[in-house]
């Protein structure tokens, strides 16, 4: 969804909360949805609880009618770079059994983090060549909701599962065949939309902990 209609239900200066929202919050290495609540700029999406806060440039009053627009843009950027984040992470933990510490995705250009005691270039390039065969063959990314005793039944799900707070009763899986996940971010449709992942950079970041950067064409 790239557009809707609204009512502001809060207003705390540029602070806005809207009765319904396709912004995305930003979080879990995902920057927040940048876009447009009629002709003012909102520059940020911030998740707290349940309720998305958009940052504003400019101010708008509660009970008022409005029409939001994503960047979609900038958006489509980061779907792409988070499900190519996951194919990643398929890769590198699922055949590797590196340890994916932190990711950060960005619209040109995406970091992430994994453990690995001396860095074998060649083989992560190895890896990410293997990634994009897979996104050249496409495949559906499926999306869909378990319940908590269903996923723990679930061996690919299990030791994610054992992290999960024990008040969510439901998930939300996101499974591309080589990983599988709970997780609440945008991706695309299909794994061909990805493009061609490209490393461009690899970086130590203390004792065991590597980082790697890509962008996609
Ligand atoms: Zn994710």
């Amino acid at each position: 969804m790239k557009e809707f209609q609204a009512t502001v239900v809060n207003a705390d200066g540029n602070k806005i909360i809207l009765d319904q929202t396709a912004f995305n919050g930003r979080g879990g290495g995902l920057p927040g949805d940048v876009g447009w609540i009629n002709e003012i700029a909102v520059t940020d999406s911030i998740k707290q609880g349940d309720e998305i806060i958009h940052i504003i440039d400019g101010e708008l009053k509660v009970g008022q009618k409005v029409h939001g627009k994503i960047d979609w843009e900038k958006r489509y950027k980061i779907m792409r770079m988070h499900t190519a984040a996951h194919l990643l992470i398929g890769l590198l933990a699922n055949k590797e059994g590196l340890l994916v510490t932190g990711n950060q995705l960005g619209y040109e250009e995406s970091r992430m983090d994994f453990n690995m005691e001396v860095l074998d270039r060649d083989k992560i390039l190895g890896y990410v060549d293997e990634a994009n065969s897979i996104i050249s063959k496409g495949g559906k990314v499926k999306i869909y909701f378990l319940k908590r005793d269903e996923a723990l039944k679930d061996k690919g799900l299990i030791k994610m599962a054992a992290a999960m707070p024990p008040e969510v009763d439901e998930w939300r899986i996101v499974d591309i065949g080589i990983d599988k996940q709970p997780d609440g971010g945008v991706h695309v449709a299909d794994l061909n939309e990805i493009g061609r992942i490209v490393i461009t950079k690899f970086e130590n970041k203390g004792k065991s902990n590597r980082r790697l950067y890509f962008k996609l064409e």
